[in-house]
């Protein structure tokens, strides 16, 4: 491409085109673009190798020995040239990192990544807009608008909502805790924690949440100075989904004991059984406590792009707060997230001038993104990668993506619970199977040793990458299914070496 394809750039005000003084040319700079591309291509030739020659998610090295290559390393003496440095980085990293992408990878909840999304981290990278304020970013704040609009409203929000990307969904739900906390205090007390801090009764908050959800909640409780005494934890039924039944009788025993319920939140897509929560049933009950409802979709997002699924996620547009994870389910780098509020008022409790409870509209500072966000100012401009894939590949496509994982992961389930030597633990909404290898002949705490050892040989041999977590005091076998390109013969492929595996074990 010529650069005058691009048409419209400013008339040079002095001549740019310097000579490279040695000293200067590894800073990004108008007479340094010779060495970004000698630079940036040999990165991009690296990547092209690891998917070219990669073949197993992991290639099994030891933590020891590759500790022990390390050794030669000398911050104090730096390599002559490229060449050298991506020989170095091929060693220590590339040739051992974890290979997403790869079939066979179904450990944790890591998706493949889709190519318009990683072309723009050379954007991001490179022009290194931040997106705290207008004035670093410009089109850069629009763009990201406009995808939080777009993300609202596919929620089921109107055009009163607002939002922000963050780094991870660890840090919406923080978030979602922070506004239910803060609104809380200030609607019913006039009370603004955070100018005055916590007031007398905080340790009386409640939140109720599932036993299931993710324990970033749980850090988040801890970090807002409420503790994780202000969790109660709400049993799941057989699928592991929170029970609304017994989430009423929680709140109403809470407020018998002279606690203060204040939110609850519901998990769409648990991190360890791909199950939602009942979202329309528990935000009902929102309404009628008058609690603060968030939903962690961090996971199950990505239904939100399906025609087929997408009913599993009724009821997520009662949500006061939402916290989507693009990184978990839209097929994008890492880090990708968002926290999106049904009304954009909620986002002035975080404002250094509170005018929460009679605001004007006319105030509400649309440019800049720093007054949504809490505990970053200097901020990556992530959302040009979901803008890229979005513009380029269109939301359908990323819907049939996850279709075809549901549809894979239904058929997975199906081939576990017919085979007579595994024990399926779970039916998914989405993609995560628990299981463990039960051969006939064992049973009682072997089984977990057996299945311990399975997981365990697996990851040092590294030809396929699986999960394992506890559940009921046992330890089961979890595969999170998050590629397309996963199909049954990789299924298959996988079950074959569990069962190998598990095998060869002598107890
Ligand atoms: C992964 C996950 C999170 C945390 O998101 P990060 O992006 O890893 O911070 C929160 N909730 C659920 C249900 C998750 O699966």
């Amino acid at each position: 491409m010529s650069t005058t394809a691009f048409a419209g750039w400013q008339q040079p005000l002095h001549n740019l085109v310097l000579p490279v003084k040695e000293t200067y040319k590894d800073i990004f700079h108008q007479g340094s673009a010779a060495e970004y591309e000698k630079a940036i291509n040999g990165a991009r030739e690296l990547v092209t190798n690891f998917l070219h020659h990669n073949r197993q998610p992991f290639s099994g090295v030891s933590s020891a020995t590759l500790k022990a290559s390390f050794a030669a390393v000398d911050f104090d003496t730096p390599l002559p040239d490229y060449d050298s440095l991506l020989n170095e980085v091929q060693e220590l990293y590339v040739k051992h990192a974890t290979a997403f992408h790869l079939p066979a990878y179904i450990a944790h909840l890591n998706c493949p990544i889709v190519i318009p999304a990683v072309a723009a981290e050379v954007l991001i990278a490179a022009i290194n807009s931040s997106q705290d304020t207008w004035d670093q970013s410009a089109g850069g704040t629009l763009m990201e608008q406009q995808l939080i609009s777009w993300t609202a409203r596919e929620i089921g929000f109107s055009n009163l909502a607002d939002g922000v990307f963050t780094p991870g969904g660890s840090q919406s739900n923080l978030m979602g805790l922070l506004l239910a906390r803060d609104h809380y205090a200030i609607t019913h007390a006039g009370h603004s924690i955070k100018k005055q801090g916590l007031p007398a009764d905080a340790s009386r908050y409640r939140i109720f949440i599932s036993e299931k959800a993710h324990f970033s909640n749980h850090k988040g409780a801890a970090v807002l100075g409420l503790g994780e005494q202000a969790l109660v934890e709400i049993k799941t039924d057989e699928r592991f989904r929170m029970d609304p039944v017994l989430l009423e009788e929680a709140i109403n025993r809470e407020i018998q004991q002279g606690n203060i319920p204040i939110a609850v939140v519901a998990t769409a897509g648990t991190t360890d059984f791909g199950n939602l929560d009942p979202l329309a049933a528990i935000g009902n009950l929102a309404i009628k406590y008058k609690l603060w409802f968030h939903v962690d979709a961090a996971y199950g997002c990505g239904l939100l792009l399906t025609d087929k699924y997408r009913h599993l996620l009724n009821g997520i547009e009662t949500a006061n707060s939402v916290t989507v994870d693009y990184h978990k389910s839209f097929f994008q780098p890492i880090s990708s997230s968002a926290f999106i509020v049904r009304d954009k008022q909620y986002l002035r409790l975080l404002r250094m001038h509170v005018d929460y409870l009679n605001p004007k509209d006319e105030d509400y500072d649309d440019l800049n993104q720093i007054n949504k966000s809490i505990v970053q100012t200097t901020r990556r401009f992530d959302a040009l990668k979901l803008w890229f894939t979005l513009r380029l590949m269109g939301k359908q496509k990323l819907g049939a993506y996850t279709e075809t994982i549901i549809e894979t992961a239904e058929t997975a389930a199906q081939v576990i619970a017919m085979d007579p030597e595994l024990e399926l633990l779970n039916y998914s909404d989405i993609g995560v199977l628990l299981f463990r290898y039960a051969p006939e002949h064992i049973s009682g705490e072997k089984l977990d040793n057996l299945n311990q050892y399975i997981k365990k040989s697996m990851f040092n041999e590294g030809r396929a990458l699986i999960a394992s977590t506890r559940v009921n005091d046992n330890f089961y076998l979890k595969f999170t299914m998050l590629n397309p390109l996963t199909t049954m013969d990789d299924v298959h492929f996988v079950l074959n070496t569990i069962k190998q595996t598990g095998a060869a074990w002598r107890q």
